[in-house]
C-alpha cells in the first residue's frame, strides 16, 4: 500500500509518564505504517522543559501560530513532589497553561461516543461539547468582608478623570461584597473561538448567560455574539446550514436536558466550570473526552482531557501488565490529522483520520477494550485487553478498512 502523503507538518507535543508511552504505540501501531507522517516535534516532556528552563513550551506554542494544527500528549503539571521526583530547577507552570495564554485561545471538551457505553442521560444520542470562557468574572474577584453597618459603593476611575459610582448596599450589619469584572476584548475572542469551532465541527452554537438579572455584565456578554455573529457569521453559518441561538441559562439547562446532543454549549466561567464537570461525568468517563484549544486566530490544538495517567505508569515500570485507555490520545491524532487535511484540501488524510476513529469505536463495540470501559459497559462477556493489545486489536480493524 502507497502510504498517504502530508504536505503540511503538525505540530506534535510529546509528554509524559503512561500517555508519552501510548503515544509513541499510536505512531508505531497506527500511523506511521499508512501515513508519510510530517511533524514538527517538540518534546515537552519533563526533562526536556526542565534542561529548556521551559522554552519548548513557548516554542511548540509559536509553531502553533505558524502551523495552525497541533496535537499534545498529556503532560506533568509540576507540584513540590514532582519538583523533587525530576530534581527541577523550578516549578513550571502548566504547559496547558502557557500555551492557552500564548494562543489567547478557548477549551472545548467534546465526549467519544460509542455503542455500548451509555450517558447517564437517555435521551443524549450526540456528543455535547462544552465551550467555557477562562478569563474573569469570580475568577479575578475582589471580596470584602464587611465588619457592620455602612455604605458599600463600586467606583470606576477613568484615565480622563471620569469618575462612575453607583451605590451597592446600605449595610445595617455584617455583610460580604464581591467585586468582579471582564473585559470586552476577551469576551469577544472567546466567542470567535466559539463561532470557529462550531463551523468547524458543522454544529450548532448556544450560549446562555443570566442577562434578565443581570442587565449590564451578562447582557454584554449577549450582545457582543450576537453582533459577531450578525456582522461575521451568520453568513458562514448559514452556508452550511447551522445557526447560532441565545436562550436564558434556566432554559439552556432544561432544554440541554432533553435534547438529543449534537451541538456546541459556550458559558461563562463559573457556568462552564461546573457545567463541564456535570458533562464528562454524564458521558461516562473521562478516558474518553478529548480537549480542543481553538485560539480566536483559528489556531487548533487538540489533545485528551485526562492526565499521563500516573498510576499506571509506574505499574507498565515495575513491568506490570496495563490497560491503559488510548482512545482519547487516538482521537487527539485523528482531530489534528483530519483538521490538517481540510486546511491542505488532503482527502485522503481526511478518510483516514475518519477510518481510525471507526476502527477504534468499532473494536471496542466488538466487546474488545481496555479496564476502564470494561467497568461501565453493558455489551456482554468483553475480553479486557492490555494498553498494547488493545491498539493493535484496533489495527487489525483499521487494515480491514484499508483494503477496502
Ligand atoms: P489522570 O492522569 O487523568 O488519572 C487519574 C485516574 O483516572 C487514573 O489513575 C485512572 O484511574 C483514570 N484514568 C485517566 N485516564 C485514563 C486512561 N486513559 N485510561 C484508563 N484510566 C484512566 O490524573 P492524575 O493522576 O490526577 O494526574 C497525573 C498527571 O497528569 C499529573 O502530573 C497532572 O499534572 C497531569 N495532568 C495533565 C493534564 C494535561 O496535560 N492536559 C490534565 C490533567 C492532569 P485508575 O487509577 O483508577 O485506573
Ligand atoms: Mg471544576
Amino acid at each position: 500500500m502507497q502510504k498517504i502523503q502530508m504536505t503540511t507538518p503538525l505540530v506534535e507535543m510529546d509528554g509524559d509518564e503512561m500517555t508519552r508511552i501510548i503515544w509513541k504505540m499510536i505512531k508505531d501501531d497506527l500511523l506511521l505504517p499508512f501515513i508519510d507522517l510530517k511533524t514538527e516535534y517538540y518534546d515537552l516532556g519533563l526533562k526536556k522543559r526542565d534542561e529548556t528552563d521551559d522554552q519548548i513550551t513557548i516554542d511548540s506554542a509559536e509553531a502553533t501560530k505558524k502551523y495552525g494544527v497541533a496535537v499534545k500528549c498529556a503532560t506533568i503539571t509540576p507540584n513540590a513532589a514532582r519538583v523533587e521526583e525530576y530534581n527541577l530547577k523550578k516549578m513550571y507552570k502548566s504547559p496547558n497553561a502557557t500555551i492557552r495564554a500564548a494562543l489567547d485561545g478557548t477549551v472545548f471538551r467534546a465526549p467519544i461516543l460509542v455503542k455500548g457505553i451509555d450517558p447517564y442521560v437517555r435521551t443524549w444520542k450526540k456528543p455535547i461539547t462544552m465551550a467555557r470562557h477562562a478569563y474573569g468574572d469570580v475568577y479575578k474577584n475582589a471580596e470584602i468582608r464587611v465588619p457592620g453597618a455602612g455604605t458599600a459603593e463600586i467606583v470606576f476611575k477613568g484615565e480622563n478623570g471620569e469618575e462612575i459610582r453607583k451605590t451597592i448596599h446600605k449595610f445595617t450589619g455584617p455583610g460580604i461584597i464581591q467585586g468582579i469584572h471582564n473585559t470586552d476584548k476577551s469576551i469577544e475572542g472567546f466567542a470567535r473561538s466559539c463561532f470557529e469551532y462550531a463551523l468547524s465541527v458543522k454544529q450548532d452554537l448556544w450560549f446562555s448567560v443570566k442577562d434578565t438579572i443581570s442587565k449590564t455584565y451578562d447582557t454584554n456578554f449577549k450582545e457582543i455574539f450576537q453582533k459577531l455573529y450578525d456582522t461575521e457569521y451568520k453568513a458562514k453559518f448559514d452556508e452550511i446550514g447551522t445557526t447560532y441561538f441565545y436562550t436564558l441559562i434556566d432554559d439552556a439547562v432544561a432544554r440541554v436536558m432533553r435534547s438529543e446532543g449534537g451541538f456546541v454549549w459556550a458559558l461563562k466561567n463559573y457556568d462552564g466550570d461546573v457545567m463541564s464537570d456535570m458533562m464528562a461525568t454524564s458521558f461516562g468517563s473521562l478516558a474518553m473526552m478529548t480537549s480542543i484549544l481553538v485560539s480566536p486566530a483559528g489556531y487548533f490544538e487538540y489533545e485528551a482531557a485526562h492526565g499521563t495517567v500516573q498510576r499506571h505508569y509506574y505499574k507498565h515500570l515495575k513491568g506490570e501488565k496495563t490497560s491503559t485507555n488510548s482512545v482519547a490520545t487516538i482521537f487527539a491524532w485523528t482531530g489534528a490529522l483530519r483538521k490538517r487535511g481540510e486546511l491542505d484540501g488532503n482527502k485522503e488524510l481526511m478518510e483516514f483520520a475518519d477510518k481510525l476513529d471507526e476502527a477504534t469505536l468499532e473494536t471496542i463495540e466488538s466487546g474488545k477494550m481496555t479496564g476502564d470501559l470494561a467497568l461501565i459497559t453493558r455489551i456482554p462477556d468483553v475480553q479486557k485487553l492490555g494498553t498494547e493489545e488493545f491498539i493493535l486489536a484496533i489495527r487489525e480493524n483499521l487494515e480491514k478498512k484499508l483494503s477496502v
